[in-house]
């Protein structure tokens, strides 16, 4: 069992980074944010809950992350390990995924934390909005209150893995290979 998280801003790559790493090393990808999508898609009271918190670029509930989080373990037992894409993103979550890894006597090995400046996010999760569809993507004033929603409550998920010497920085600008190397990098020293 081997598992990740992939730590970073809004639009520091984490989904395209995501998709490189599970095709090398066959870990079950696990993103809250593309789980919430599919439940505001198919209309679900947690979608229908999730949506408003989305719609203005602030966390959703804890208790409702953390829920679909368990739930997402328990429907893949046969997981060679999970890469953690979007969660936890608060000190709570943090605590409550220790609680669900124990419980399967499992552990997190490593936290590959991407680096990106605020003005090359912007620029990213704008040129995205053009052509992804999501609507979180398309306003620059929700945009620059996700990034504040990271930074009043989601560096602490980076200072809570230091505790452990869990974190590694990874500068996440330049290309997607490169820095997919760095990436891969680490994880090979550590699996
Ligand atoms: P990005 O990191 O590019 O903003 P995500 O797809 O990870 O994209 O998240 C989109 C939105 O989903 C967030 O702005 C937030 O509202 C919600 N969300 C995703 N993951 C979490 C989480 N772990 N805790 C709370 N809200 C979350």
């Amino acid at each position: 069992m081997f598992n990740l998280i992939l730590f970073g801003p809004p639009g520091s790559g984490k989904g395209t980074q995501s998709e490189n790493i599970i095709a090398a090393y066959g870990l079950q990808h696990l993103s809250t944010g593309n789980l919430l999508r599919s439940e505001i898609t198919q209309q679900t009271p947690l979608g229908l809950e999730a949506k408003s918190f989305m719609d203005q670029g602030q966390l959703v509930p804890d208790a409702v992350v953390i829920g679909m989080v368990g739930n997402f373990m328990d429907a893949h037992p046969q997981a060679k390990g999970f890469l953690f894409d979007g969660f936890p993103r608060t000190t709570a979550q943090c605590i409550a995924l220790d609680a669900l890894l124990q419980q399967r006597t499992y552990e997190i090995n490593v936290v590959l934390a991407l680096e990106v400046t605020e003005a090359e996010l912007v620029k990213r999760l704008l040129g995205r909005g053009a052509t992804s569809g999501r609507s979180d993507d398309t306003n620059e004033t929700v945009i620059r209150a996700r990034i504040q929603e990271y930074h009043d409550k989601t560096t602490a998920v980076e200072k809570y893995y230091a505790q452990f010497n869990k974190v590694v920085a990874i500068k996440g600008e330049g290309t997607v290979e490169s820095i997919y190397a760095d990436l891969k990098k680490e994880m090979d020293a550590r699996i």
